[in-house]
């Protein structure tokens, strides 16, 4: 997977002609589950070379497959692709280490984990005590590297822990009533969302799992999160440098991590009626982010951010100023063929959208709590004193 890395760091803000970068787009398999294989389900998906990955339909061999031609729409490539021997580690190194550095330059980075539910998605984004997904792994990075630099204290991060669920945003970190998105000059703010200070990583795992406990469940299942449920974990960095006239500057910089709903079609369920409306929200915030992210791959002036509000918040994490990767989560179980096949379609689609990241240098020169997103931090802390 080294080698993965160093093509994919290669990317940098400023490396292409059109001045934006595009979106980087990854897949990972998980295991086959032990229910998977004890209901007859065979394996369909394979990953060749770190990128390449093949849909094949029986399990057939890739060979028979290859000989046969029968690969349109049967094979992708992305920028990587990870098996499902891939640690928490490998995915995180090479996913978003990059994005946590350029955070700490003050600049915003987005990392959102689509896919079928079971695919995986939370175990990537979360994971386990054990195995600690992205979100734990770049706090830890984050804070091993203010560390590191000692950076003298002068590093203030901020944890914001926020559901989507049928068109309404609860904040995690602070159940309560839902928060309302307003919008103004500094972009989408979700008035009253908790900011909590967050000093070291070991908090941090407890913090984001009982955060992850609060996300809706459905009333017949409710060990079990909502697949319709949305989560995003937003880590504000704000530090103060001097500029080149030696005036104190702050910069922010802020990394977006979000856990997709299920992006199943909606399925029959035992209680149609409540489910319908909520079916059709959830429908409305994953349709309002394939629109975007068409209308983005088009090149479109209008981006219809304001259909969700998913694509709402998300509005600074995908076309704007913004190093975006996304992730496919897909399992191998052959009774999930075309839930596989419509993720990866999906993802390779997202391969086309460009986006275009400030250059770190161009924010040294705006002047103290000049910058949209000091703005934006300093609202919030005081809404929430
Ligand atoms: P999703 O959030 O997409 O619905 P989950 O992350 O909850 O899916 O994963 C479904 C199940 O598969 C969970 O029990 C999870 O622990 C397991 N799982 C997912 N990915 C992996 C992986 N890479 N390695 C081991 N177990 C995994
Ligand atoms: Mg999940």
């Amino acid at each position: 997977l080294s080698t993965i890395s160093e093509k994919v760091s290669s990317r940098g803000g400023s490396g292409d002609d059109s001045g934006g970068s595009r979106i980087l787009v990854f897949v990972r398999l998980r295991p086959i589950s032990r229910k998977e294989r004890e209901a007859g389900a065979g394996c369909c998906v394979k990953i060749v070379d770190g990128r390449d990955v093949y849909l094949t339909e029986f399990a057939t061999d890739l060979n028979d497959y290859l000989r046969l031609k029968r690969l349109r729409g049967r094979h992708f490539t992305f920028d990587a692709s990870f098996p499902d021997t891939a640690t928490q580690h490998d995915v995180y190194s090479t996913t978003t280490a990059e994005l946590v550095e350029a955070v700490l330059q003050g600049r915003n980075g987005s990392v959102f984990c689509y896919g079928a539910t079971g695919a995986g998605k939370t175990y990537t984004m979360l994971g386990t005590v054990e195995n600690p997904g992205v979100m734990v792994l770049a706090i830890k990075d984050l804070f091993s590297k203010i560390r590191q630099r000692s950076f003298d204290g002068n590093h203030v991060v901020h944890l914001s822990y926020l559901e989507v669920y049928n068109e309404t945003v609860r904040d995690l970190l602070s159940p309560g009533r839902p928060l309302v998105l307003r919008e103004d000059k500094q972009g989408i703010v979700a008035a009253g969302l908790t900011q909590y200070r967050a000093y070291s990583t070991d908090e941090v795992m407890a913090l984001l799992q009982q955060g992850n406990r609060n996300r809706t469940t459905e009333p017949t299942r409710v060990n079990e999160t909502s697949s319709r449920s949305h989560a995003i974990l937003q880590v504000a960095v704000e530090y103060r440098v001097k500029d080149s006239s030696n005036n104190i500057v702050n910069r922010v910089g802020k990394l977006s991590l979000i856990d997709l709903a299920g992006s199943e079609r909606a399925l029959a369920t035992d209680q149609r009626t409540l489910r319908s409306l909520e079916g059709a929200n959830i429908n409305k915030s994953l349709l309002a982010l394939s629109s975007c992210i068409n209308a983005l791959v088009e090149g479109k002036k209008h981006i219809p951010y304001r259909n969700s509000k998913l694509t709402q918040l998300l509005k600074d994490s995908l076309g704007g100023a913004c190093n975006t990767v996304m992730i496919a989560n897909i399992s191998p179980s052959s009774h999930s063929f075309s839930e596989t096949q419509n993720t990866l379609h999906w993802a390779d689609r997202a391969k086309e959208i460009r986006t275009k990241a400030y250059d770190a240098h161009e924010e040294i020169q705006v002047p103290d709590s000049g910058t949209d997103q000091a703005k934006l931090l300093l609202e919030l802390q005081k809404e929430n004193r």
